[in-house]
């Protein structure tokens, strides 16, 4: 798997966003306003040399994603064998015969033949109803297992499993996860979980790697460090990197792959430039201090589910009809 890719979660609305609250900003649809940006700057990456894409059939991405990766092949820019695309298996799809019709689902909106790596999105199984289907996710792995079998993926992982899930998987599968893509930034360390995961040879992959550092990103009352934070600053300065530089870097000298989103392409450019330099360890530990457990990705609604896999609070939020029901794609919606 490449070390760096591309994410084409288009996040929420904007409107959501100043909401400021998870519970509230969950609440609203997702932007898909700048998916012809995305499109754009997805080309971009691909010409400048990005060859891992991550997407998912929740992103409502999977058509625009497939149409640039097959311009792109049929351009002569890339061979398919040079791309690693990764998308995903979404709570609907839990039974075990039913992984292979997400998976062939998200062939079809790809328009390609296999996918490299195929995640289990999330733990837990929610119907479209927003019924707890309550089904283990060992079930769901059997579904995994068949289609790598029937070469319609060559790899297979799972995404927010915790680390008790990923000891409980490793424990009861015939193959074992190739991957695991959880929330990792500099607030959120999760030191125990990836040392276990490489230490089984689980690639750990780094979803939201600027956290709530980025404006967009940046809830009330959210921690330290943000673009402008001094330490930061000062560190960047000694590379002649940016902030995000350093983050990126950061996570790749711990052996973490990170899928930065950017509709921007400057920052394209800007997040591939990590590897001209190294942090040095006083710089390693000082960044380390940032970590204070804090969440980007805080799906309350979600925490009453089973096998939901991070800490509950006493808050409570309904799931956000996007997240049940939704058209296949945006410009494209082949289904
Ligand atoms: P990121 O940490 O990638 O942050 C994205 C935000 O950062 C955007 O607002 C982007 O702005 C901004 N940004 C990107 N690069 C820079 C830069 N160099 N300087 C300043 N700002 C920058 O968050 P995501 O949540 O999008 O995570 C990345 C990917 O991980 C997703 O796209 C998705 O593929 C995956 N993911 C997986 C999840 C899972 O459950 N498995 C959950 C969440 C994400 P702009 O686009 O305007 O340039």
């Amino acid at each position: 798997m490449p070390v760096l890719g591309y994410g084409t979660w288009l996040g929420i609305s904007e409107k959501a966003q100043a909401a400021g609250d998870a519970k509230e900003a969950f609440s609203f649809d997702f932007d898909v306003s700048d998916a012809p940006k995305m499109v754009e700057a997805l080309s971009y990456a691909i010409d400048i040399g990005y060859r891992h894409i991550d997407t998912a059939h929740l992103y409502r991405m999977e058509p625009e994603v497939g149409q640039i990766i097959n311009q792109k092949i049929k351009q002569g820019v890339v061979k398919r064998e040079e791309l690693f695309v990764t998308t995903k298996v979404w709570h609907h799809f839990h039974r075990e015969a039913d992984v292979e019709v997400s998976v062939r689902g998200s062939l079809r909106r790809l328009n390609l033949d296999y996918v490299d790596l195929i995640l289990m999105h999330w733990p837990m199984s929610i119907s479209q109803k927003g019924v707890d289907e309550k089904i283990d996710y060992l079930e769901t792995w059997r579904g995994f297992e068949s289609v790598l079998k029937k070469g319609l993926v060559k790899a297979i992982g799972v995404s927010n499993f915790n680390l008790e899930q990923m000891k409980r998987l490793l424990a009861n599968c015939k193959v074992p996860p190739a991957s695991n893509q959880i929330e990792i930034n500099l607030n959120l360390g999760q030191p125990e979980l990836v040392e276990y995961c490489q230490s089984k040879g689980v690639v750990v992959v780094a979803y939201s790697p600027f956290g709530t550092m980025v404006p967009s990103r940046a809830a009330p009352n959210s921690p330290e460090p943000k673009l402008n934070n001094p330490t930061m600053v000062a560190i960047a300065k000694k590379y002649n990197k940016t902030v995000t530089q350093v983050t990126l870097r950061y996570l790749y000298q711990r052996g973490i792959v990170s899928i930065p989103k950017t509709i921007t392409k400057s920052r394209v450019l800007e997040n591939a430039s990590i590897f001209d330099f190294e942090l040095d360890q006083g710089d390693v530990a000082t960044i380390a201090k940032f970590d204070n457990g804090y969440r980007t990705v805080r799906p309350i609604f979600w925490q009453d589910y089973l096998n939901y896999p991070f800490d509950k609070v006493p808050e409570k939020a309904e799931i956000p009809k996007s997240l049940m029901v939704w058209k296949n794609g945006i410009n494209l919606d082949i289904d």
